[in-house]
């Protein structure tokens, strides 16, 4: 998702070709992107939905546990950057399972998680069966915003071991390789699009600090810089580059997900490769030993907090307003902390919230159809100025 510290941050590159669609009319403005408008509007609205961030405070666990005569490598807790960063994720929890001599192996879980895990292991050699209570659409990743955002509440700063960032980064930069494999692909699954920044007066300071649940505060890790070589930077427009009733506008370019073309690719190879799914709910930790297979990945997401009855996962809610597909809008726009992003599937409207608390240990996961609208109306008044 566009996150408000990295509409603020970051700072764009790429240079996309001018083309010539019913773009608005403009005099000095030479859009690389053609600024068709946005038919934002409450009563276009199609759906609603929420979803919680699974977040853990020391970052996702990776890590081995012997369960009812089960090698049990869980692999959950990736908060707001699942989706980016699940492919380098999944390389560093497969190894794991290669290390306990496994050939067959499960994953419970099919959310983007254990998708990529399931098709790492595959690549790897392994033969792979998918456990799960639910599959693409009605798993949580199918509720995400779908853009590069490896950065989005992945962890905090008091909580993680000296060795986090390192092994974050490696994370990030294999998933940044892995995902430009599907760029150009049937469906589009990932794709490129530009993103306009916009605002109407200088972004001041913003308090990062979160309370935390038991107590005391904590603020999440920023590892922007240490992917500033591969990160699209932000790049300043005057008045006379965009059409924009706002003083300050930027432009980046940023790697999207479409999530129903990219979880639809990812099933179908996992199927082709000889993977196999059985619907299975795991109401305890001692239904592991329920699946045939010893060595399993326990890729729950927020799943694992009922699971594991663990605490340490923190929910952070976010909501979506959806716009019907408008496949002529090419660009993403972030104004008044509302995240605007066109996907083939839909237009998807968010408020990303003033800090990165928005949402921070909040369970909710009823849609709220006011804030909904509110955040379409936010997108509606700007095109109205346009
Ligand atoms: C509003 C919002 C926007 C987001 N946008 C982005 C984004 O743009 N980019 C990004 O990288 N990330 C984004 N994220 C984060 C991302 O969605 C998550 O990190 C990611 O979806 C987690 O994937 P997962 O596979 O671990 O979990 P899930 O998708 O929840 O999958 C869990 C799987 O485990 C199964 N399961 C759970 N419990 C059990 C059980 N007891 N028994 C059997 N099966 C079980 C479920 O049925 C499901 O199949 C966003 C999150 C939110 C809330």
């Amino acid at each position: 998702m566009i996150d408000r510290r990295t509409a603020l941050q970051t700072t764009g590159w790429g240079l996309l070709g001018l083309a010539s669609a019913p773009a608005l009319a403009q005099t000095a403005f030479a859009p690389r992107t053609p600024i068709v408008p946005i038919n934002a509007q409450a009563d276009r609205l199609m759906r609603i939905t929420v979803c919680l961030r699974p977040f853990r405070a020391a970052g996702p666990r990776i890590e081995v546990e012997r369960i009812a005569g089960r090698q049990v490598i869980h692999h959950y807790g990736h908060g707001g950057s699942g989706w980016s960063l699940s492919w380098g994720s999944a390389m560093q929890a497969v190894p794991l399972a290669l290390q306990a001599g496994a050939r067959e192996v499960a994953v419970v879980g099919a959310g983007a998680i254990g998708l990529t895990t399931a098709l790492t292991a595959q690549r790897m050699g392994l033969k792979v069966v998918i456990y799960a209570a639910e599959r693409f659409p009605d798993v949580r990743s199918n509720r995400a915003t779908g853009t590069w955002s490896p950065f989005s509440r992945v962890a905090m700063e008091k909580a993680v071991d000296p060795g986090f960032a390192a092994r974050w980064e490696v994370m990030a930069r294999r998933s940044w390789a892995m995902h430009q494999h599907y760029l150009g692909r049937a469906g589009t699954p990932v794709e490129f699009l530009e993103r306009f920044v916009l605002f109407d007066a200088p972004p001041g300071g913003v308090d990062h600090a979160i309370s935390l649940p038991g107590g005391g505060t904590d603020m999440f890790v920023n590892y922007e810089e240490r992917l500033a070589d591969i990160t699209p930077r932000n790049e300043p427009l005057g008045r006379d580059q965009h059409p924009f009733p706002v003083p300050i506008a930027r432009r980046n370019v940023a790697m999207n997900f479409n999530v129903s073309a990219l979880s639809s690719t990812l099933e179908q190879e996992f199927m082709a490769a000889g993977g196999r799914f059985e619907p299975m709910t795991l109401a305890s930790p001692r239904d592991f030993a329920r699946i045939k297979e010893r060595v399993i990945f326990n890729c729950t997401g927020y799943g694992a907090r009922a699971l594991m009855g663990d605490t340490s996962i923190i929910p952070v809610r976010g909501q979506i307003a959806w716009l019907p597909p408008q496949p002529e809008v090419r660009y993403g726009v972030y104004y008044r902390n509302i995240g605007v992003t066109p996907r083939a599937d839909g237009i998807v409207v968010q408020n990303v919230g003033a800090t990165e608390a928005f949402g921070f240990n909040d369970a909710n996961e009823t849609p709220d159809p006011d804030a909904a609208r509110a955040s379409v109306e936010v997108i509606a008044s700007l095109f109205r100025a346009v």
